[in-house]
């Protein structure tokens, strides 16, 4: 089971995540030139090694630790992490346009703050 990156990544993007991954699967990092472009991070889900490290990272408890565990609310996600595949441009605009039509359907959550927006996934 790959972990899932959701919503409170939106707005944060810290990369917090990306320096304690010892597979390098969260993409795009700082030093990649997708990162400006991209909404959020993913997690290459046949790379993830299910070690957990990133979890306890991210300061917006942004990341799930199975799809299983991903809320309803963040279901669409999943998918959106799946496909990211960094330099791949039909990849990360199927991406980026699972993450759009997400924040677009879920307004009244993205008017939370991140820090406070994973308390309000249902
Ligand atoms: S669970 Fe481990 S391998 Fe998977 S994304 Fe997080 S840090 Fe990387
Ligand atoms: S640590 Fe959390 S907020 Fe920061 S980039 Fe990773 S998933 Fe996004």
């Amino acid at each position: 089971m790959p972990f899932i990156i959701t919503d409170p990544c939106i707005g944060t993007k810290d990369t917090a995540c990306v320096d304690v991954c010892p597979v390098d699967c969260i993409h795009p990092r700082k030093d990649e030139p997708e990162f400006e472009s991209m909404t959020m991070l993913y997690i290459h889900p046949e790379e993830c090694i299910d070690c957990g490290a990133c979890v306890p990272a991210c300061p917006v408890t942004a990341i799930y630790d199975s799809t299983d565990s991903t809320p309803s609310s963040q279901k669409g996600l999943i998918e959106a992490n799946a496909v990211y595949r960094n330099g791949d441009a039909d990849a990360m605009a199927k991406a980026e346009a699972i993450v759009k039509a997400h924040v677009d359907s879920h307004q009244e959550l993205m008017a939370v703050p991140p820090a406070e927006r994973q308390a309000a996934h249902t």
